[in-house]
């Protein structure tokens, strides 16, 4: 069967995959949206990123021959999945193994802000360092802070915990409680998310992007937050509106900020270059050798079980399966 991947991936997964299937690699960096359209017709499967928009026209140019989207990201919301579930196609994604990389990373934020590593780190190139001062880049200790997760999902547990870690009182708001979870690390429930934006000293964003949380973190929720917080978005850029991020920071309505997703990747504000207060990452939380490698093994893995006809191990579409001929 044929298979369209659009970009390289680590490990030795799509050599296995071709030994069985037809595969073609798009061998460039980026693929252009009319190459997509043009190198999908026919295929039976689709690999694809974050970036790449897997909408009713993509479905349409791929034709009734496609089975399975397999996106290499766990956050799948670049992909019609209503559309693709009325075509029975199934949707897959890479849940549970990049876990830690984004928990370790907005830890990695987070201390970068609050310990201001960042901005030590230009102060020393930028020639400023004349030895050891008392008040040089004082920052404050987490120890003892509240943290507050938005989204106690895989991440944001791994994120609590390694939050309970550095000794920091956890809270968070999700739809569902977790009790479990509540007695293993100490952390406590906000049925309001109001709670979690007022008492959070370091607040990390880490609910998928839906329509439920398009704009959830606005000039309202920011204005509950403390003058002194920090906020880490390491989810999505459009679950902030960053014009209204970009306002508080100047304003001082929060104290900081550590992102690692944005509203346009292409195209990052340059407002936000101006802030001492804010680091910024792109889009890296997932980028260790290690998750990369598990990514690629699961989104291939994926794609060769819907093939064999087998249910693949991370199913996004789970009503989409009994409908499903491959
Ligand atoms: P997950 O296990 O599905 O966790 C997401 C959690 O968000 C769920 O537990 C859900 O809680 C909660 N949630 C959903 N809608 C909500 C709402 N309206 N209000 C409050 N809570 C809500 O997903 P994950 O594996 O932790 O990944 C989370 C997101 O991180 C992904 O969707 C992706 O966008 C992002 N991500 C970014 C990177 C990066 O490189 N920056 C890498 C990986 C992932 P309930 O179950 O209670 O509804």
């Amino acid at each position: 069967m044929k298979v369209f991947v659009t970009h390289g991936l680590p490990g030795e997964y799509l050599e296995l995959l071709a030994k069985k299937h037809e595969v073609e690699v798009w061998p460039e960096r980026d693929i252009s949206r009319a190459d997509l359209l043009e190198k999908v017709k026919g295929v039976d499967a689709i690999l694809s990123l974050l970036t790449e928009k897997m909408d009713r026209e993509l479905m349409d140019a791929a034709g009734s021959n496609l089975k399975v989207i397999s996106n290499y990201a766990v956050g799948f919301d670049n992909v019609d999945v209503p559309e693709a579930t009325r075509r029975g196609i199934v949707v897959t994604n890479t849940p549970g193994v990049l876990t830690e990389a984004v928990g370790e990373h907005v830890m990695a934020l987070m201390l970068s802000v609050v310990r201001r590593v960042a901005e030590g780190d230009r102060f020393i190139r930028a020639g400023k360092f004349k030895g050891w001062e008392p008040d040089t880049l004082v920052g404050s200790t987490v120890r003892g802070k509240t943290l507050g997760i938005l989204g106690l999902g895989r991440i944001g547990k791994w994120t609590a915990s390694l939050g309970c870690g550095l000794g920091m009182k956890t809270i968070y708001h999700s739809r569902s409680q977790d009790k479990g979870f509540e007695i293993s690390c100490g952390v406590e429930y906000k049925a309001r998310i109001e709670d979690v934006l007022q008492e959070a000293d370091v607040l990390s964003i880490n609910v998928p992007l839906t329509k439920e949380t398009k704009g959830m973190i606005a000039a309202e929720q920011l204005a509950m937050m403390k003058k002194t917080a920090v906020l880490i978005n390491t989810a999505r850029g459009p679950v902030v509106d960053e014009a209204d991020l970009i306002k508080a920071l100047k304003d001082g309505v929060i104290a900081g900020a550590g992102l690692d997703v944005f509203d346009d990747e292409t195209a990052v504000n340059p407002e936000f270059f101006e802030m001492e207060n804010v680091v910024l990452t792109p889009h890296i939380a997932s980028a260790t050798v290690e998750a990369r490698m598990f990514m690629a093994e699961m989104a291939v893995g994926n794609i060769e079980k819907v093939l064999d006809g087998e249910k693949p191990e991370a199913l996004v579409n789970e009503e989409v399966w009994d409908r499903v001929k491959v």
